[in-house]
This record gives C-alpha cells, structure tokens and sequence, in this order.
C-alpha cells in the first residue's frame, strides 16, 4: 500500500451506535454495514462483542455477510472480552480485534484503580492473546492525549512487541489541538520501536469542534488511518465526520502529500441519508458536505458569479459527492426496468429487495405525486429495508380536524391477525390519532420526540416522521413517509410499537462504553 494512502476506520456501528438516540438493531446495522462497504471504508468496526448479546450478534452477523472491508469488534484487555470478540470474528473474510485499556493518570488511578506498571502487563497480556487468535490486532491507548508521552511509549512498545500491527491514539474525551496533536503523532512515531511496521491511527472526540481538523492535522503528522463515523455521530458531541475527512484530503490532496482515502465519494450523500433514515436524525442544514445548505448559493452575488463559473464559489461539486439528485427521475409511465436501473445507481441491489413491492408502491407514488425524485425511492426502499416483524399493522385511518372541531382520529390496526378500531379525540390530528393507537395497542410507552421533515421540496413532498418511544428503559425510533403526514405519523408510531415488541423480545441493552 503506498505511503499516501489513508485508511478509514468506520466506527459508526460502535461509537457512533453509543450516541444517546442512535442504537441500532441488527437488521439496521447489517444494512449500514453493506453501504459502508460498498462506499469502500477499510475497517468497519461493528460493535463490542461482550457488551450485549446483541452487541455480539451485530458483530458475527456482519462477519459472516459483509465481505471487502476487515471487520473489527472492540474487546477491553481481559481474557474473557478478548475471547468473545473473536468468537464473533472468526467467520469474518478478514479480521480485526481492537483492544484498549486507558493510559492517563486519572483514569487508571480513579477507574480503572491500576498503577502504571499493571497496565503496561495488561497491555502486554492481551495483545498478544488477541494476536495468538488473528493475524490483525490494534491496540488504543484510551484517553491518550491527557496521558504522559514518556509512558504512553512504553505502552506502544509493549503493544509492538506484544504483535499489534496498528496502534491509536485516541482524543477520547475531544481534548487536543491541531498542533498538539499533530506534534504527538510526530513524538511517537519518532520514539516507538519499530514504528516504521507499524500504522498509527486517530480516534478525536468534537467536544470542542476539533475533531476534524485533530485528525487531519495528525495525517499531516504520519497518521495513516482515521476513525471516524458517518455524519459524524458518536459518544457527547461525536466522532470526526468521515465525510469531511474524505473530501478535505480529495479537494487539498496537495497540501495533505498526496494523502487520500479508498472512498468512493459519490457514495457519501446516500450513506449519511441512510443513516438519517435509520436512527431518525437528520443533519443540519449547514452541516458540512452532507447538509440540505452545503451546497446551496442563494446571495445574488454568488449566484452571478457561480453562472460565470461555478469554481468562483464552488471549491468541491455536489455531483463528487453523489448529490444533484432532485433532478426529476422517473414518472407513472417508467417501468419495471427504468425502477430496476434507478435502484442501481441509488446503490441498492434490486434482488435484494422484494422488486414485487417497491414497484407496486412506486406506481401508487408516481399516480399521487407527478414527480417521483431519488430522494422517495431511497425512503421506499429503505422503509422496506428497514421493516421489523409487523406485530401491529396499520389498515386504515380516518381524520377529521380544524379550526372548529374538535380533532377526531379513527384507526383500524390489524393485531396479530385480527382487524381492531378505536376512534380518539387529542389537542390536535396526530395527538388523536397516536391516542387511537395507544389505546387499541394499550401500550405504555412514552413519546419523548415527534419529528417531521419533508423528504424533497415541493407542495407534493412526501413527508417523513420519525417517533422516538420509550419503555422499559429502551428507547426505539419509529419511520414512517408519505403524501399525507398523518397517515406517515401512524406509520413511524406503528413501527416504533413494533420495534419495541422486537427489542423486548432480543432483550438486551449494552451497557458498556468503549474508546
Ligand atoms: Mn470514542
């Protein structure tokens, strides 16, 4: 591999998946896996296999399904965490333990109660465990950037000689500086033993807003992977954008020595708009490379100068990016193979999806709406996707509101088989019309966020509503699109009833944190 080339550590289903509002289930986690991959992401860390089982279930599954990336599971230095990642790993193509133990005076003094000299013997004892197991071992010094330099190399060195062949150094609580940590990266790779065999990595936290140019500074410094996440989720104020990252060193190669990524960034827009649909968490609009704003010239200063050249005030394109796509795309009158071709260049395969279906509902769309854009394929397809096991199913709802009646909602919900109505009255249509459902499903979950966006611009927009309930201490967003916000409120309410039901039945919750 040349000297320039940056590998990406995608940590979105690890990190990211911890984020407070962003779990993910299997079937989810499996669906991002297969984009990341297809977006050409070197590593995807799927999780951390002792915390849940279904932590655990997460890895094996994409170890088994997801082929191209290495596959990375997340172990702290015992035995027994060591052990169970790589028993999730071991059917992977290619893979990756990641093990860590914290390295500052405060955490190893008030967490973790060990004295430097322990964990340079924990350091030692479970690298090489994991490395007896898999060829590919990286090893964090968790909290590396408020840990003493003199000693963070004695813990690199004990790694090395323990076998791991990528050593990180994670900003874990987001402390660091550009050049500080730019002048860290520099220190080690001039002190460790035996770091020309090996790769350093960056692991940065946004608590400051520094995450991105930490991590880009330290690839100045001879970093040459980058963990980060799609749209930049994760623990607090999350994990370095991945997307900033890739196109910082594409559109400034020259600065960076040539640096570059194996991403395939036409692919970017779709990941980070699949991760919205999946967690119920758009980006906002300003937000780098992926927000609705990033590209949008409205000065009239701009706009004359952007149609004289766009390069007056385009330093990337959206097209680069995989956006330009609210161009209209397919009308009533396309058909099934017009459908097929779409969902390939959107990124999806249509033998993986029930074609049957996708199409049927297409048509329904194209006769409402006139004008189907990418933006309602993709919601349709990842609806589809993204379905759990319909315990409830929504058959029919009726509702009557204004500025004079009292907001009446009438829901039919299929149970089980069995078709049950409930009429309601709320404070307003969707109030009555969750109070209906609430009321034939007799749940106890809490609403704790009601949100609805439009998925493309227009009066004929789809509308798509993402639900967050709560119950039993699990939290679950619900989806749900269409033409009509009421009927896509019934939807995501439904389908976050039904994601409950799921999860009650997985019955598990991780409750350990990593790097
Ligand atoms: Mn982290």
């Amino acid at each position: 591999m040349p000297d320039n080339r940056v590998l990406i550590f995608d940590t979105t289903l690890r990190d990211g998946e911890q984020a407070p509002g962003c779990s993910m289930n299997l079937e989810e986690k499996v669906v991002l896996a297969r984009q990341l991959a297809k977006m050409g992401v070197d590593v995807i860390e799927a999780g951390f296999p002792i915390a849940s089982p279904g932590d655990f279930e997460a890895v094996r599954t994409i170890s088994e399904e997801i082929k191209g990336p290495i596959i990375c599971g997340l172990a702290r230095t015992a035995d027994t965490d060591i052990d169970r990642a790589w028993e999730a790993l071991q059917v992977a193509e290619r893979a990756r333990i990641h093990t860590f133990i914290a390295t500052s005076e405060i955490h190893m003094r008030d967490k973790l109660k060990m004295g430097p000299d322990r964990v340079l013997e924990e350091v030692d004892r479970a690298v090489r465990r994991a490395h007896s197991y898999c060829e590919d071992v990286e090893f964090s010094a968790e909290d590396a950037t408020r840990s003493d330099w003199e000693y963070l190399v004695k813990v690199y060195n004990a790694a090395v000689k323990a076998g791991a062949s990528t050593l990180n150094v994670p900003d874990t609580v987001g402390y660091t500086t550009p050049a500080e940590y730019a002048e860290l990266i520099r220190f080690l790779v001039e002190k460790v033993e035996g770091s020309e065999k090996v790769r350093f990595a960056v692991h940065c936290h946004d608590d400051l807003g520094l995450s991105v140019a930490n991590s880009l500074a330290a690839i100045r410094a001879g970093a040459r992977q980058v963990e980060c996440t799609v749209n930049g989720i994760g623990e607090r104020a999350g994990n370095t954008a991945m997307e900033e990252v890739v196109m910082a060193l594409r559109t400034r190669g020259e600065f960076f020595g040539g640096c570059d990524t194996g991403i395939n960034a036409k692919e970017i827009y779709h990941s980070s708009r699949l991760l919205s649909q999946v967690i119920g968490i758009n980006v906002p609009p300003n937000k780098a490379i992926v927000g609705d704003n990033a590209f949008a010239h409205e000065a009239g200063i701009h706009q004359h100068g952007m149609l004289s050249n766009r390069l007056t005030y385009e330093i990337m394109t959206p097209e680069s990016v995989g956006r330009g796509s609210t161009e209209l795309v397919l009308g009533k009158h396309s058909g099934r193979h017009a459908l097929a071709e779409r969902l390939r260049t959107l990124g999806f395969d249509p033998e993986k999806v029930d074609f049957d279906e996708v199409f049927r509902r297409f048509k329904d769309l194209a006769d409402a709406k006139k004008t189907v854009y990418n933006e309602d394929i993709e919601a349709l397809v990842t609806d589809q996707l993204l379905r759990v096991v319909e315990y409830y199913k929504l058959e029919n709802l009726s509702v009557t509101t204004g500025t004079f009646v009292t907001p009446t909602a009438t829901v039919e919900l299929a149970v089980d088989g069995e078709s049950l109505k409930q009429a309601a009255m709320g404070d307003g249509p969707v109030d009555a019309v969750f109070k209906a459902i609430k009321t034939i499903t007799d749940t106890q979950a809490r609403l704790l966020r009601y949100q609805v966006n439009a998925i493309t611009s227009g009066m004929d927009a789809q509308g798509e509503v993402a639900v967050t309930l709560e119950a039993d201490g699990m939290r679950v967003i619900g989806q749900g699109a269409d033409l009509d916000i009421l009927v896509a409120s019934a939807k995501a309410y439904v389908h976050a009833l039904n994601k409950l039901i799921q999860r009650r039945q997985a019955g598990d919750r991780a409750a350990l944190r990593g790097v």
